[in-house]
């Protein structure tokens, strides 16, 4: 029996080439999109016509309340949630002394608590049945952190943490988590940096290329699949070795 991953923020993308990517190895895939209805229903059109099978799901994951009603729909559409990817988020470039407490619970609410919200909604049968895998998106920035983008960086940090200590709780479950680390992607959540600074980050890069959604996807692919089995609580950076 095919196994399921939810992928949320798919509209769009590293999402929606993950959930491409997890269709092409087999995984049924539950596409969860915010706003983007018309993107997430040409990421399920490629899907069908590569002969995957996927369906999509509106929910805001910074509302917990629609998270769970998400789940309850994929578990009545697909019976099982396998793989988890949080991928969803969102990016602003703005000083620190400017963003004002809704900008930074906004930052927050949807780029950490997202990812609590549908951990602890997709956990419990995950924990009943012993098995299970979570991938979380990351960034380079909640790592080594980046000027003008401290909420993002604080965000992408507490993702970090979350998954570090969410592995060490959840492993005797049969459960592995693991972030996936990107660097700088070429996605729309790019466009607002000028060509000369995206030059600029592509010659930091020891490969001297930016990313691609496509390398982001291939490393949650590996850490989805039984190959990575004894891998858990970890970061895998995807960077270009930008940041070594
Ligand atoms: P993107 O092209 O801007 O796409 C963002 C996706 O997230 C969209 O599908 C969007 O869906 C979804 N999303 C945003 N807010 C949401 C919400 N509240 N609920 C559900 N979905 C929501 O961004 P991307 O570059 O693919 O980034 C994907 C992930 O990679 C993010 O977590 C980002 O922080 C991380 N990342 C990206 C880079 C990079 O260089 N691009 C680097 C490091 C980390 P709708 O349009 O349907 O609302």
């Amino acid at each position: 029996m095919s196994k399921t991953a939810l992928v949320t923020g798919a509209s769009k993308g590293i999402g929606a080439e993950i959930a491409i990517q997890l269709a092409k190895n087999g995984f049924n895939v539950a596409i969860n999109y915010n706003k983007s209805k018309a993107e997430a229903e040409k990421v399920l059109q490629k899907i069908i016509d590569r002969g995957g099978h996927a369906e999509i799901f509106q929910a805001d994951v910074g509302d917990y309340a629609a998270v769970k009603n998400m789940v309850d729909s994929i578990y009545k559409e697909f019976g099982f949630i396998d793989v988890l990817v949080n991928n969803a988020g969102i990016a602003q470039q703005i000083l620190f002394t400017d963003i004002t407490p809704e900008i930074w619970s906004n930052m927050i609410n949807t780029n950490l608590t997202g990812v609590y919200n549908c951990c602890n909604t997709v956990l419990p049968k995950m924990i009943h049945s012993h098995t299970g895998c979570i991938i979380n998106i990351a960034s380079m920035w909640g790592e080594t952190g980046g000027s003008c983008e401290v909420h993002y960086s604080a965000a992408k940090a507490g993702v970090i943490g979350l998954t570090k200590a969410l592995a060490k709780e959840v492993g005797l479950s049969g459960i592995r988590v693991n972030c996936v680390s990107p660097g700088v992607i070429k996605t729309e959540m790019m466009s607002s940096f000028s060509d000369d600074t995206l030059r600029e980050l592509k010659e930091e890069s020891p490969l001297n290329r930016l990313g691609t959604a496509l390398d982001v996807a291939n490393a949650v692919v590996f850490l989805a699949d039984e190959k990575a089995s004894f891998i858990t609580g970890q970061v895998l950076s995807v960077n270009g070795g930008i940041l070594i």
